[in-house]
This record gives structure tokens, sequence and C-alpha cells, in this order.
């Protein structure tokens, strides 16, 4: 398992950051979406309620219509066997036959028809008028059909008032037994469309009023050519007859509109009501809002992620900044080598490491010889030139990776050499020796040779880094008093040196 603290180190990493300022945003954005689908998924069920609700008001009050129409004809058909109206005069039957509410203005009228179907009986019109009316559906079916019942017909224009019209009918059977003729109570189409017109469905809503075979008696909104249409191989009417009652969005098969039709069997007739709410309709409130919501949305979450990748690049800006001048701060900047600061970490920390480890560090502190007369005689350009090109002999020829060559002063030079003891140092400082020697100016005319360089030479175990510095310094000491040009060793304990001259063959030279 990571530590706490690496934990924390990857956690603070820009790309940790822009990752979590892309992430918040996104999460903004889903719960959003969430709340918004939510809110679509509420407003349907509030819908499909209220379609429910309303589908129920407006099957009662048709089913309660067809009630009383039946009761009124039931009335009539027991009421014309009675033996006490045989002779009676039309007037009188008119009285005692003619159910007021079933006859009021707007509704329709009664009619007794023969078994002719001619109109005996007739709460509007004159006995007889409008000929024969053996032609009718609700006429042939009871002629047909002793037994059925209570006929709802296909709605058809009234040949009396030319208005469109559904009649509701029984069967008269005289006292043998055979057909006496039908007993009719007529209901215009208008009448419902007043109930329905008072009903906001919204632009594009509809209701159906079939009839279980197939026959719409009407829709709403009104149009002739629905009136009697079949529509008995429509897939959603047989879904209606299927399913009885419920509810499902679906194309509506007659105009091509989304619904959700929500639909049930009218008491217990053979009749299917249906109400059709448009999805358009439903959900356009819903999209205005949800466009909105989402495109604001989307612009902030948008505009989130731009900053939280702005703020990435800027971050990783300051990172790349602040890591050049970390380095430029432990930099020098005339020879771009390592400089003092940096001598004096690297110094204690290779120590610090040969403390655990045992094994020695050896430090070299180089020094160029009689440097003052090369700024005296040449001037301050070439005395820098000098330094640069002293540097360059000095890294040439350190090649371990841990070994470190650091400008510690003016014309002094560190060189750290972790795990290498004095007689190894002896060598690299030969070496330094020798890469100087090498060293040219051509600016100055300076010949190979011109320029030499003291070193003092020391080794520790662990121990102060100061300790070791001054003893390598005491070693330089005494390789300038002795001659320069020449690497002097501080003796093996670092903090009472004895000084011993290390043989150069060119020493003497
Ligand atoms: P010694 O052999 O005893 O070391 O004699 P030296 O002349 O090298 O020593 P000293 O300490 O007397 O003089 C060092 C000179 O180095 C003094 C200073 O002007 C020069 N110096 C220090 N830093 C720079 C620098 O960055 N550029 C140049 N051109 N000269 C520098
Ligand atoms: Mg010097
Ligand atoms: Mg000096």
């Amino acid at each position: 398992m990571p530590s706490p603290r690496r934990l924390l180190a990857a956690i603070k990493t820009v790309r940790v950051w822009v990752v979590l300022g892309v992430l918040a945003p996104l999460g903004m954005l889903l719960v959003s979406g969430f709340m918004l689908y939510e809110l679509r998924r509420e407003m349907w069920a509030r819908t499909e309620d209220t379609s429910r609700n309303l589908l129920q008001v407006i099957e009662t009050d048709i089913a309660r219509n067809v009630e009383i129409m039946d009761l009124a004809l039931q009335g009539v058909v027991a009421k014309i066997a009675s033996p006490h109206l045989v002779d009676a005069s039309e007037p009188l039957l008119q009285l005692v036959l003619f159910d007021r509410v079933v006859t009021a203005d707007g509704m329709g009228i009664l009619v007794l028809f023969d078994e002719h179907g001619t109109g005996l009986l007739n709460s509007r019109y004159p006995a007889g008028a409008g000929g024969s009316f053996a032609d009718r559906d609700y006429f042939q079916v009871h002629q047909r059909d002793p037994e059925a019942g209570l006929y709802i017909s296909k709605p058809y224009q009234s040949r009396m008032s030319g208005a469109y019209t559904v009649a509701f009918s029984r069967r008269i059977t005289k006292p043998d037994g055979t057909f006496g003729g039908v007993a009719v109570a007529t209901l215009k189409l208008s009448h419902f469309t007043q109930i329905l017109s008072q009903i906001d469905l919204g632009r594009n809503g509809s209701i159906n009023l079939i009839r279980q075979d197939g026959i719409r008696i009407m829709r709403y909104p009104y149009d002739v050519r629905d009136v009697g249409a079949d529509v008995s191989g429509s897939s959603n009417f047989q879904r209606f007859l299927r399913e009885g009652k419920g509810s499902f969005a679906e194309w509506a098969n007659r105009d091509g509109v989304h619904r959700l039709f929500t639909f049930t069997q009218v008491g217990a007739f053979p009749l299917v009501l249906s109400i059709g709410i448009s999805t358009e309709d439903v959900e356009a409130g819903w999209r205005a809002r949800a466009l909105m919501i989402g495109v604001t949305l989307l612009a902030l979450f948008g505009l989130a992620v731009l900053l939280a990748l702005l703020c990435g690049r800027e971050l990783r800006r300051r990172e790349a900044v602040e890591a050049e001048l970390a380095r430029l701060s432990m930099t020098d900047g005339l020879t771009g080598l390592p400089n003092r600061r940096r001598f004096d970490e690297a110094l204690a920390a290779a120590l610090d490491a040969s403390s655990r480890s045992g094994r020695p560090v050896g430090l070299l502190i180089v020094d160029a010889d009689h440097f003052k007369r090369f700024n005296d005689r040449y001037g301050h350009a070439v005395g820098d030139e000098v330094l640069r090109g002293l540097a360059r002999c000095l890294s040439a020829r350190i090649h371990r990776p841990y070994d470190l060559v650091c400008r510690i002063g003016g014309e002094e030079f560190g060189v750290i050499l972790p795990g290498t003891d004095a007689e190894g140092a002896a060598r690299v400082a030969e070496r330094l020796h020798e890469e100087v020697t090498t060293l040219t100016v051509a600016a100055a005319g300076l010949n190979p040779g011109a320029v030499t360089v003291s070193i003092g030479l020391a080794e520790a175990v662990g121990g102060a880094p100061s300790e070791l510095y001054r003893a390598a310094d005491t070693a330089l000491y005494a390789a300038k008093s002795a001659g320069r040009n020449r690497t002097c060793r501080a003796e093996a304990r670092p903090a009472a040196p004895r000084l011993r001259l290390v043989a150069r063959a060119d020493a003497a030279s």
C-alpha cells in the first residue's frame, strides 16, 4: 500500500488537479442530466394520471347517457305490451311512453317502428314520417335476432333532421313471440361534441368513441369523415380491445401523430373510449426547459473544463519555471557548473551516505595558480575565458555519475568523489593536472601549459562537511606553498591534518 505521504504527493500533481477539474463538472453534468430525466418521468406520470381521470369522467358521462336511453327503451317496450294501452290514442301513448329526459332538446327522439319499419309513434315528428326504415341496421338486427338486447347503431345522417346521429334500439316482441317492430332512441353526435369541446387535450389531442366491431361512432376534434369509419384493422384499436383498459404511447394510425393513449370500455356496453394526448404537446414545455438547462449546463461544463485545462497548463508552466529557477539557483552563471550552494548540499549528502555505507568520500579543491596575473595582464574578460576553459577541463575528466565538479569561489573549484578513497582521488587529481596542461586561450595567446592549478586533496568517512573542506583547503595551501601546479593530500585525520606532498612527475619543473 502506498504511504500517505506518497499518496499526498501523487494527489498534488498537476495531472490529478486537471483530471479532478474535468471530472467534477462532468459529475455535475451527469447529475443534472439525471434530474432532467426524472423531471420528464414525473411529468409523464402526471400526464397519465390526468388522462386516466379525464377518461373516467367522460366514460361515466357517456355510460350514464346510454343507460338512460336504455331505461327509456325498456320502459317503452314493456308499456307497449300492456293491454291498457291497446286502444289508447296517439297523444296519450306519447304521454305515457316517451321519457322527457331522452327526448329533451339537443338529445334526440324516441320512435316506435312496426314490423315493416314504418314509424308508428314519434316523440317529435308526425307518425309515418320518413317512410320505411326497414333498411336501417338497427331494424334488421332486431328483426333477425330476438336476443340482440340493446343495440347501438352505426352512426348515420338523420333523414328527418339531417344531423349525424346514433341510434339505441330494443326489439318489440308480439305476445305470440314474433317480431313486432323496434323501439329506437336517437342521440345526436353533437351532444357528444358539446361535452368533449369543454375538454382541453392540447393542440393534437384526440378522443375516440368506437364500437367494439371497429365502427367509429365519432372522433373529437370532430370531422364528418371520421363518423362511421371502420378502424377494426388499426393496430392501436386492436390493442384497445385486447387490453380492455390501460394506456400506452404509440403512433396514431389515423394521422401519424405520436400520442399517449388511455382507453377503457364504456360501462358494460360494446363501446371503446380512448383519449390521446400528443407526446409533442406533453413534452413541449419540458423540452424547452431541458434545452435551456442543457445548453447552459453544457456551456458551463465546457467553460469549467477549459478553465481546468488552462489551469493545468499554467500550473505546468509554473512547475517548469520553478524547476528552471531551482536549477539556476544551483548553477554558476559564468561556467555553467553547479555553484557553491549545490556543492555544500552535495558534500553533506555524500558524507551522510558515507557514514551509513562506511565508504570514503574524496574531495579535491582546485585553485588556479597566479590567476590574478591573467586578470592583470590580459583583462577580466580573458580571466573569465580561462575560468570557463578550466571548467571544461575539469568536467572532461570527471566521468562517474555521482562525481560532481562545482565552482565554489572566484578561481576555485571543488570536486566531490563519493566512494573514492585518497588514492583514487589522487589519480583523479593527476588526470585534472594533465587536462589543464592542454588548456589554451587563443584570444590571449595562452599556450598549453600556461595555466596550471594547485589541488588540495582530502578523504573522510562520514563526519562534518566543514572538516573535510578545511582539510582539503589546508592541503591546497600546502600545495601553493610547495610551489604550485601540484596536488597536496591531507593526512588521514582531517580534524588534525598532517600534510604530505603527492609526488608529481612534472612537479619539479
Ligand atoms: P594563487 O596562485 O596564490 O592562487 O594566486 P591567485 O592570483 O590565483 O590568487 P588570488 O586569490 O590572489 O587572486 C584570485 C583572483 O581571481 C582575484 C580575482 O580578481 C580573480 N577572480 C575571482 N573571480 C573572478 C572571476 O569571476 N573572473 C575573473 N576574471 N577573475 C576573477
Ligand atoms: Mg589562485
Ligand atoms: Mg583562490
